[in-house]
Formats: structure tokens, C-alpha cells, sequence
């Protein structure tokens, strides 16, 4: 009781996100951002930093994904009942939305920690009586419906998180914006604090996780005026967020004094989009204990003891028996088979070298790169049978992403009396954790330098599984060929064309694959677990998220 009361009085972070990955059966992510802003809230608790989680209630969840015999994507609603995790506080605000008062509270959930430790986490929730029907939906989808939609969302995000934490009695000492969907805190702190720029750039701290000008939310200042009202004069947003539009990344930024990117090749390439800010970087990681499953835990405890809250002790995977980590990755491999057999009927074999993709279908992340040349891929597969596992799902609005798709079951089909492959539906936390545990090689091939970070091919190294991935993102600073794994196409400081990339990517996807992985694969097992305990000892150990929350607590939190 003393302790939580002490805990009380402490001052918080604030951390806000649209998304927030916390479990399977809370479907209130999407993808990367949310996971990496659900590992962020785990590691937090580990370490008692005293952080909490703001983000919205998204009752009707994001979509849970069937694909047709023909590969056709269908979404079905994915309703979750809030009441069933966590507590309705009597707490509420009220935000001006298209002039009119909308009434939001706040839901707590708890995350407990292995350690004892805890957070809380504020999903708001505007589904109250006395709202007007169209408010009462505005939390309702995540990443539903138009622009205007969007900005009612970001109102509610970061205007009504600031004021709900106030109306708790909470004391900030940060507002960490986690990518610039609730960048409208800070002119909720504007507001607070009497327009000075300076005290709300002290309290604000960014996180920008997109790599390309398109990416980011811009609005039109005739929506902004109509759905924000007009409080704040058009002059001082257009100051801070652009004279065109209401650009969310740059009055994030205008209103921050600690910003970053989520890679070291994503600060350059965010420093070149803003010129003249001073980005920083702060690679992703993920949640180690969340991401390593059942066998690797048992293994890990019995060779570090702790190691769950010290990754770094990973550092001395060399030291594990071959003979262990095999097992460890053959229990891991089965559990994904078996899922894989009983969902499908791809007869999937437990021996035979397994390549694991999944991501968001999008036209960027290339599913398909590996199909570019099927003979290069038979004559592979001819060299020491591959089978491969696909999974992800594509943005409803997204018909490029949705085709690809199509596209994978088509080369399924062409390929089918002689690579197994399968495409599994519904891509979620659960799945994740059995694909990344239960491959040999994790592949990834996005278009440079479209990937932000990643994070999937962490968790993957977290399980011994060994990386096959194109230059970008983390990859850049994870990588020593054959070492800790093997690059796809040009290093990141050669300045080639679009087709020369693209070439030499194809070059060294089949050729490593042929000439470098099946072999290593099937005829020098030694050599193959040296690079799973490389994978472990020199990725895993590094680029975790309790690794990252300390650098967010020592560089922009205190
Ligand atoms: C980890 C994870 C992601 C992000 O992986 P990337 O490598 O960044 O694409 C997306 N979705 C789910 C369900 C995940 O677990």
C-alpha cells in the first residue's frame, strides 16, 4: 500500500500510441507500431520506469482476416468486450469536437510484470451515453473510416489523454508521442500553458516511424478548423505544422526538444525529409521474454538465470551446448508445423529447411521478391528441399496489397508438386510468436529504404532463427555476413539504381539460398547452430526493447 502510494506520487511518463499490442485477445493493433508500443509498456514495468500507456478503446478492432481457397482476402468484424480485461474508471473529460462537447473516459488496464513490476495503461472511450451517436464511434475502429474520422480519433488521442491525466491526478514528467498520431497533445499543453513554446518543447519527447513524406497524417486547415474550432489561432499552427497543411510530424517535432528515429539509417533518412532538426536514434527492440518461447526459456534460465530482465546476459550464447539449442529449436519447430498441418493440409515435414515471411501485405514489403525466378527457386529447392510459410494480412484500403496476396497463392499453386508452401490467415501476436520461433530462416526483403526498423526478425533471433533480410531498417546494424546471418542485395552506403538493386538482390537471394544456406543447412549442422547461437548472442542480447527503454529513460525521459 506505502509502495503504491509512492508510486503514485511519482512522476510518470506519458506515453501515447493509436496503437497498443498488450495481448492476443485486445485487438487494438495493427501491426509493427503496435507491438513495438506493447513491448515498450512490458519492458517498462520490468524495469519500474514509471511509464503509462495512453491510447484509444477501438472496440471494434481492427479485422480478423479469412483468405479464400483462391487467395482472395475477406474481413470479418473483430469486436472485443473491454469489460473483460480491464476496469471502466468514473473518471471523465469532456474535447470539443465540430463544436460540439464529447464525453470520454478511460478504461485502466494493468500489465504485471515477471518482476513485480507494473503499468497502467488509459484506453479512452467515447461510447458514452449523452454523446451524440456519431461521437459515440469515434473510438470505435482503429484506423476506420475517412480523414475526418482520423483527426476526430487524434482529437480525442491526445487532446482528451492530456485532460484525462490531469483529471486522475497524475503527474507528468514527459509526453512521449509514439509516431505523430497524438502530436495534438502538445497543443493540449500549449493551451495548458499559456501558448510558451518552450515549456511544452521541455515536457514533449517524439517518435517518428515512418520513412516516407506520404506516410505522414497531413491535414487540410478548412477540416481542422471545422473539427478542432477555432481556439487556436490559424497562425501559430501554421507556425508549428506547415503553411499547406496540419503536417502531424512537424508540429511534433516544433513542439518537442528530444525527437528520434527508430533505426540509425532512419534518423538519416528522417534528418532528410526535416532538415535541420536533430534527430536522434534509438533502434527498436523487442520484448525478450514475450518473443522467446517455451523451450528457449527453459534453456535460457537454466544458462542465465535472470536473463529475462538482463538480456544482455544473451551475450554469452556461445557458451550453450549445440546439443541444447538443436532441441530447443526442434520443440519450437514442431509446435509450428503441427499448427501449420492442422490448418492446412500442406503436410509440412519437421526436418525439412523452413523459411518464414510475415508482415503486412504491401506493395513495399515485397512478398512476393522470392518468386521473381521459380526455376532459380526449384533449382534450389533441388539442391535440399525448402518449404516456406507466408502469413500477413493487407490494409482493407490497400488493393495492391490485397492482390499480393493473390499473388502468393498463385505461385503456391504453380509450385505446389514441389515447394510446400503455405500462406497462414490472420497474422496476430499469437501466430507471430509460433512463426518466429518455429522457422530456420526468417526472411525479408522489403523495398530500401522503406522499412523504418522492423522488429520481427529480433524476435526471430530471440529463438536461434537465423536472419535472410535486404539492407534496411535494423538489419543494417544487426548484420555480419555469415555470421549473424546473410544480406540480401546491396549494402546500404553503395549508391545503385533501382534495377541494379534489384538485380543483385535476386543474385544473392538464389544464389545464397542455394550455394550458401541448403548446404550449410543439411550437410554442416556445426556450423549452422554456431550461427543460431550468433543469432542469439549477438542480435537478441542487443536489440531488445529493455535495451531501448534505457536508453529512452537515460537520452529524452530524464
Ligand atoms: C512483430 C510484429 C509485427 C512487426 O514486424 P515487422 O518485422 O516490423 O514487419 C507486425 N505484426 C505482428 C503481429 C507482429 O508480432
Amino acid at each position: 500500500m506505502v509502495e503504491s502510494e509512492a508510486y503514485l506520487m511519482r512522476q510518470k511518463i506519458a506515453y501515447f500510441s493509436m496503437e497498443i499490442g498488450l495481448s492476443n485477445n485486445i485487438h487494438t493493433y495493427n501491426g509493427g507500431l503496435g507491438i513495438l508500443a506493447g513491448d515498450t509498456i512490458r519492458s517498462s514495468a520490468d524495469l519500474k520506469v514509471p511509464l503509462v500507456g495512453v491510447t484509444l478503446v477501438s472496440k471494434k478492432g481492427h479485422f480478423r482476416q479469412e483468405i479464400t481457397s483462391d487467395g482472395k482476402q475477406v474481413e470479418h468484424p473483430d469486436p472485443w468486450e473491454p469489460s473483460e480485461h480491464m476496469q471502466l474508471l468514473s473518471t471523465e473529460v469532456k474535447v470539443q469536437i465540430q463544436k460540439r462537447d464529447v464525453t470520454i473516459r478511460p478504461w485502466l488496464y494493468t500489465v504485471k510484470s515477471q518482476t513485480g513490476g507494473v503499468a497502467s495503461v488509459y484506453f479512452l472511450d467515447a461510447d458514452l451515453e449523452g454523446n451524440n451517436p456519431e461521437d459515440r464511434e469515434i473510438t470505435s475502429f482503429l484506423y476506420g473510416g475517412d480523414e475526418r474520422y482520423r483527426l476526430k480519433q487524434e482529437i480525442v488521442l491526445g487532446i482528451g489523454g492530456v485532460k484525462i491525466l490531469d483529471a486522475l491526478g497524475l503527474r507528468v514528467r514527459k509526453y512521449h508521442m509514439n509516431e505523430g498520431h497524438s502530436s495534438l497533445l502538445a497543443l493540449e499543453l500549449l493551451q495548458k500553458n499559456g501558448m510558451d513554446i518552450e515549456k511544452v518543447r521541455n515536457l514533449c519527447v517524439f517518435t517518428t516511424h515512418t520513412p516516407v513524406e506520404a506516410g505522414h497524417d497531413k491535414f487540410s486547415y478548412d477540416l481542422v478548423r471545422e473539427v478542432l474550432g477555432d481556439t487556436v489561432p490559424l497562425d501559430v499552427l501554421k507556425k508549428l505544422g506547415g503553411q499547406e497543411r496540419l503536417n502531424m510530424t512537424l508540429f511534433a517535432l516544433n513542439l518537442s526538444n528530444y525527437y528520434n528515429g527508430v533505426a540509425k539509417r532512419h534518423r538519416d533518412s528522417s534528418k532528410a525529409m526535416f532538415p535541420g532538426y536533430e534527430i536522434r536514434a534509438i533502434t527498436n527492440g523487442v520484448h525478450s521474454y514475450t518473443w522467446t518461447c517455451e523451450s528457449f526459456r527453459t534453456l535460457y534460465d537454466k544458462y542465465f538465470p535472470g536473463w529475462a530482465n538482463e538480456p544482455d546476459l544473451l551475450v554469452r550464447a556461445d557458451g550453450i551446448l549445440d546439443e541444447d539449442v538443436w532441441r530447443a529449436h526442434e520443440e519450437g519447430k514442431k509446435v509450428l508445423i503441427d499448427y501449420v498441418n492442422n490448418v492446412t493440409n500442406a503436410g509440412m515435414n519437421y526436418d525439412t529447411l523452413t523459411l518464414g515471411f510475415a508482415r503486412r501485405a504491401t506493395g513495399y514489403k515485397r512478398t512476393d521478391l522470392v518468386f521473381s525466378d521459380l526455376e532459380k527457386l526449384k533449382k534450389a529447392n533441388g539442391k535440399g528441399r525448402i518449404q516456406l510459410i507466408f502469413s500477413g494480412i493487407a490494409n482493407p484500403k490497400d488493393d495492391s496489397g490485397r492482390k499480393l496476396i493473390e499473388q502468393i497463392f498463385g505461385y503456391m499453386q504453380k509450385l505446389k508438386e514441389e515447394i510446400k508452401i503455405v500462406y497462414l490467415a490472420n497474422y496476430d501476436m499469437d501466430l507471430a510468436a509460433k512463426l518466429v520461433s518455429g522457422v530456420d530462416v526468417w526472411l525479408n526483403t522489403p523495398l530500401r529504404p522503406l522499412e523504418a526498423s522492423g522488429t520481427s526478425g529480433m524476435k526471430a533471433a530471440h529463438n536461434g532463427v537465423v536472419n535472410f533480410s535486404v539492407l534496411d531498417g535494423w538489419w543494417i546494424e544487426g548484420w555480419i555476413e555469415g555470421v549473424t546471418g546473410w544480406a540480401i542485395g546491396p549494402q546500404p552506403n553503395e549508391n545503385v539504381s533501382a534495377e541494379e538493386g534489384r538485380r543483385r538482390e535476386l543474385d544473392d537471394l538464389y544464389n545464397k539460398l542455394e550455394y550458401v544456406i541448403v548446404p550449410m543447412f543439411y550437410s554442416r549442422r556445426g556450423e549452422w547452430i554456431e550461427m543460431m547461437k550468433n543469432s542469439i548472442g549477438k542480435i537478441a542480447y542487443h536489440f531488445n526493447s529493455h535495451r531501448m527503454m534505457q536508453r529512452y529513460a537515460t537520452e529524452a525521459y530524464l
